[in-house]
């Protein structure tokens, strides 16, 4: 018999991504449970994307089924919804929606590639860490959801011009 140890605490469940008068997009993210919020903040940060919203609650659960309200059929949706404890990341940049996808890799962790967020910190879909939205329509309408006017931060990081060929 193996020994086992429980995995508490958080790990960051991001998530919703759209696109902006500038021809940036955003996405958003949400969700606590493997300790490595700072490990997956620190991906994005690193890849270059701005962080433009970041909020820690315990999510309602009307939020979250609202959040997934197109999978309420499926039968995994209520536990998808109990899982969804944290709160919303937002990140901006150009073709951060795709991008997104690919940092955080495959919706079954089998099928995630080392490297990605869910090839490294996940191992089955029901507990695969983090969610990214699948379009820039769906960052919009998932920002909205999580945040309010005023709760985004308008800035722009200094380092841009070495990141994008502005
Ligand atoms: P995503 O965009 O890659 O997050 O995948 P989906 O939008 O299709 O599904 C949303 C979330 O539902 C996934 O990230 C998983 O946490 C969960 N999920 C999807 N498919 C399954 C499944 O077959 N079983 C379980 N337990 N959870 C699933
Ligand atoms: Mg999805």
């Amino acid at each position: 018999r193996w020994d086992s140890s429980s995995l508490a605490g958080s790990g960051a469940r991001l998530l919703s991504y759209g696109r902006r008068p500038n021809g940036q997009q955003r996405i958003s993210s949400s969700r606590l449970t493997v300790n490595a919020v700072g490990d997956i903040i620190s991906r994005f940060e690193r890849k270059g994307f701005a962080l433009k919203g970041l909020k820690l609650f315990q999510t309602p659960q009307d939020l979250a089924e609202e959040h997934y309200s197109e999978l309420k059929e499926r039968p995994f949706f209520p536990a998808l919804v109990k899982y969804i404890v944290s709160g919303p990341v937002v990140w901006e940049g150009p073709g951060v929606v795709a991008s997104a996808r690919k940092l955080i890799g495959a919706t079954n962790p089998l099928n995630a590639e080392p490297g990605t967020i869910r090839g490294d910190f996940a191992i089955v879909s029901g507990r695969n860490v983090v969610h990214g939205s699948d379009s820039p329509a769906n960052g919009e309408r998932e920002i909205a959801l999580w945040f309010k006017e005023g709760e985004l931060v308008d800035w722009e990081p200094t380092v841009l011009p070495w990141v994008l060929e502005l």
